[in-house]
């Protein structure tokens, strides 16, 4: 069995209490792993170490080209170790081992791309006023507090981790509890290419206490949140101490608008992928279909037909097209909304149990679910479910589409299906969501802004923003008359 550890300023170690959780397999409830799990005490240690080697300048001061030699040689290492991160993300996470080896290409391609991009020009001049030249330049922030959650282990990370080093920053790392595996490996690959101590910390543990204490910490100058709406609103509040800077990418119930028009197998393909791509288990899952009324039953009825033919297994089974969920307790979730779903009236046009048949009994296993007959305000409609379960609503006109899309509280991603472009475009500009498609869903590219609207999150990861998030903008006036100005005349 895989023993974890912690990485804190360089070493290897235990939690100090010698507290350890269990790693399971969902697709067998089997122990995986054994990992250490850490307090506010390691936390703080973590901090300091973190602290300690930003003011020394030991990764700030060094040219971009340099760090981005690092984040290169951490690339290529994951490459050359992309079959076992592969394996192990699908053990830990249950997801089929194609969608495994994408999170890892993609991370690969993440590291790769901030290193490229942190040796571009950077920075503004401008031309204030005669004498005077200003000019705006980035700054690492300094300590960042990393906090990441378990549908995207590895890859999650890496959205943070590798611009956070680019830019300069040191870091400490939380990976959530239940999926601490690849990050651990991702740590080892970080010691061998010989990251300086202190600069990138791992602390294992608990939301609450080693999360909570990187949220709180004075010493802590960002923090970078991937997770729930409800934990990214308790994050906010424990940041304020120090009024950290602050980037949340929290959850989402997006619509995926298909009208008549649309390409009818290829609106089908998509929503099938938006919505049972990791189980559902997607921030930006188009969790919502809004079917316009006039192809409902003829969409619905291919939509369930395809639904059912999804081949359900463990992740590590090459036939197998969608995974178990990732934990006992949220399989009980999901279960939890489907009885809301039915005593609020809605109907089950296919799905909504458990699988315990045919060797699948010890895992996690979820039939593809789609529920019709809604209406706006039942909470299966407004909450963020975060399994294979879609919602589908009607709608009339473009009106009506551009209204429901936007009833929700959340506000991450969006999608249209027509075959009139213009149409389409007009409507997802109308719809109030940080990553929208057109003719297509599930997109994430490592080039393009991630981020939501409303209770979605605050800034964005990824892109050039996503590099921007972890720098300061500062400001040099510089006098090119130097003289007294005389401003007081005595
Ligand atoms: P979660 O909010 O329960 O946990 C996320 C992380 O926060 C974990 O590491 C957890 O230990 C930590 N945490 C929990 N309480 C904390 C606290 N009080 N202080 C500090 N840290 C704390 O989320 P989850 O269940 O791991 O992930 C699923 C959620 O993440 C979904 O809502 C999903 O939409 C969202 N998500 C969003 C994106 C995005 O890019 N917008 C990407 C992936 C997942």
């Amino acid at each position: 069995m895989l023993k974890l550890k912690m990485f804190i300023n360089g070493e290897w170690m235990d939690s100090l209490r010698g507290d350890k959780s269990h790693v399971v397999n969902p697709a067998n409830g089997k122990i995986m792993a054994e990992a250490p799990q850490g307090s506010r005490e390691e936390a703080q240690m973590a901090i300091n170490a973190a602290r300690t080697a930003f003011d020394s300048g030991i990764w700030s001061d060094l040219p971009a080209s340099e760090r981005a030699t690092y984040l290169f040689k951490i690339a290529d290492k994951i490459e050359e170790k992309a079959g076992e991160l592969s394996k192990l993300e699908t053990e830990n996470t249950g997801k089929p081992l194609k969608e495994s080896e994408f999170d890892i290409a993609d991370t690969v391609n993440c590291f790769r791309y901030y290193a490229g991009l942190v040796t571009k020009p950077n920075g503004q001049t401008y031309s204030v006023a005669d004498p005077v030249q200003a000019m705006v330049i980035r700054e690492p922030v300094g300590v960042c507090g990393l906090i990441a959650p378990w549908n995207f282990p590895l890859l999650t990370g890496a959205w943070k981790i590798a611009p956070a080093l680019a830019a300069g920053n040191t870091l400490v790392f939380k990976p959530a509890e239940i999926t601490p595996v690849t990050t651990y490996k991702l740590f080892e690959i970080m010691e061998e290419v010989g990251i300086p101590a202190g600069v990138a910390n791992l602390v294992l543990g608990g939301g609450s206490t080693v999360g909570n204490e990187i949220a709180e910490s004075q010493k802590v100058d960002l923090i970078s949140f991937t997770g729930s709406t409800a934990t990214g609103r308790s994050i906010m509040n424990s940041a304020t101490g120090n009024i950290k800077n602050i980037s949340l990418e929290l959850g989402g119930k997006s619509p995926n608008i298909v009208f008549a028009d649309a390409d009818f197998e290829t609106a089908i393909d998509y929503t099938l992928n938006g919505i049972f791509t990791n189980a559902g288990q997607v921030c930006n899952a188009g969790s919502r279909l809004l079917l316009e009324e006039s192809i409902h039953d003829k969409f619905i009825a291919r939509l369930v037909e395809r639904a059912k033919k999804i081949q359900v297994g463990p992740g590590d089974d090459s036939s197998t097209e969608m995974g178990p969920l990732v934990s006992e307790d949220h399989m009980k979730k999901i279960l939890e909304y489907i009885q809301i779903g039915l005593d609020e009236g809605a109907t089950l046009a296919c799905g909504g149990n458990r699988i315990t048949s045919n060797g699948l009994e010890n895992g996690y296993f979820f039939e593809p679910t789609i529920f019709v007959d809604t209406r706006p305000d039942m909470r299966i409609v407004q909450e963020e479910i975060f399994g294979p379960v879609l919602v589908v609503q009607k709608f009339k006109d473009v009106a009506e589409a551009i209204q429901l899309a936007n009833d929700t509280s959340y506000g991450l991603a969006a999608g249209v299906f027509s075959q009139d472009g213009a149409k389409a475009l007009r409507v997802i500009k109308k719809v109030r969501a940080g990553i929208t498609y057109v003719n297509a869903y599930n997109l994430a590219y490592n080039e393009a802004p991630w981020g939501g609207y409303k209770q979605s999150g605050i800034g964005r990861g990824l892109g050039t923003f996503g590099l921007d998030t972890f720098t300061e903008v500062k400001q040099i006036n510089i006098n090119l008359d130097v003289k007294p100005t005389e401003w007081f005349s005595n």
